[in-house]
């Protein structure tokens, strides 16, 4: 048993690279390990560990040969697949597409291998990639690393694991391949499949056969900021949680909900994350494995470092400063970042977005509404 929070890291791990242009811009987790280096975050409370990629028998544990042969085949930017969604606009082919999917992969499975020895909290910043399928790529992910995880932990230890998702877009890979058991409890909670990628997530996906209630679905309207975070937070995940007692949690913490995010529409800031955050601390000491951690999307690099900075503090129920360091800032601008916040928490107001808050409100007051009725009772809760 180890009291220390593993933390996958290396600087390989930013070859996964789609296009100069493309959102998914490895610099989001340059700029969160510099960071939280920087504050003084990654000290010996934290254990650093270079993951090895992932052998392809562990890709197994969820893939199927054929996609990860087509990945394997990829030889170059022309490459264009399909089937197996490589070579589309979300997933471009480049060169090393097998070798950086795997070493995502790999440091998402140290982290899993740590915990399955003892270790109670990982945080893996590269990990998170929960839109991949069994056989093919989607938006922005080649393999799926939270499921390959889980996979493995299940198979080394069995367990009952409770997957919380906070990333603005459903987190469907993960949902579809724990449909059908009640081994892997998942609950998502992002922006509604009507305005946003991947167009699921909707309440009546609820699971099948065995798994029948253990797919958790909360879409929300554009709009939507910490007050309806909060609400899912309080009146979904904790309720569930307490009635499923799971052995692990697992989250992806994908930060492109948070309102400087270009690429969805809801409206987080940092005060929502925190209530979550903290909830999930707690949450974690009635796992008896812990808690492990993952990343996911967030396109606003800058934005992206403070908030999984502010994010791993919280997990070590550390403080960071009011303001990001002059040098990191400084560091930012000489990058070419212009506009960036330059606290760790938000300040001020939020824009307000697209649609009133009463109008947002009242749609998530449908949507529990409909989970009380259709989900809750195969929890015993009404
Ligand atoms: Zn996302």
């Amino acid at each position: 048993m180890s009291g220390r929070l593993v933390y996958p890291w290396s600087e390989a791990l930013l070859q996964y690279r789609f296009r100069h242009d493309h959102p998914l811009d490895p610099d989001r987790l340059r700029l969160t390990y510099v960071l939280s280096d920087m504050v003084g975050l990654l000290d010996e409370s934290v254990e650093v560990v270079e993951p090895p990629a992932a052998t392809r028998e562990e890709l197994g544990l969820f893939h199927s040969a054929e996609f990860i042969d087509a990945v394997r085949a990829c030889d170059g930017p022309d490459y264009y697949d399909r089937r197996h969604g490589i070579g589309t606009p979300d997933n471009p082919a480049f060169r090393e597409i097998y070798e950086a999917a795997t070493r995502y992969v790999g440091a998402t499975l140290e982290a899993a291998k740590r915990m399955v020895q003892g270790t109670r909290m990982a945080f893996c910043i590269s990990g998170g990639l929960h839109h991949a399928q069994r056989s093919e790529a989607s938006g922005f992910c080649v393999f799926n690393d939270v499921v390959i995880a889980i996979n493995y932990i299940q198979q080394e230890r069995p367990c009952k694991v409770l997957y919380f998702d906070f990333d603005a877009h459903h987190g469907d890979g993960v949902q579809n391949a724990f449909y059908r058991t009640p081994d892997v409890l998942t609950v998502s909670v992002h922006q509604s499949g009507r305005t946003l990628f991947p167009g699921t997530g909707h309440v009546f996906e609820y699971g099948a056969g065995e798994g029948t209630g253990y797919s958790v679905n909360v879409p929300l309207s554009p709009g939507a900021g910490d007050a309806e975070l909060i609400r899912v937070f309080n009146e979904v995940v904790i309720p569930l949680s307490k009635s499923y007692r799971p052995d692990l949690l697992v989250t992806q913490l994908g930060v492109d909900g948070h309102f400087l995010d270009p690429l969805a529409q809801l409206a987080y800031t940092s005060t929502g994350y925190e209530h979550v955050l903290r909830g999930l601390v707690e949450l974690a000491k009635t796992c008896e494995m812990g808690w492990l951690a993952l990343g996911g999307g967030g396109y606003h690099p800058v934005n992206v470092a403070r908030l999984w900075t502010l994010f791993l503090a919280l997990m070590l129920a550390r403080d960071v400063p009011r303001d990001l360091p002059e040098e990191f800032v400084a560091m930012c601008r000489e990058d070419g970042y212009r506009s960036f916040p330059t606290t760790f928490r938000d300040t001020g107001q939020v824009p307000q977005m697209y649609v009133s808050a009463g109008t947002v409100a009242a749609a998530l007051d449908r949507t529990l509404a409909r989970l009380h009725k259709e989900v809750f009772p195969y929890h015993g809760l009404a």
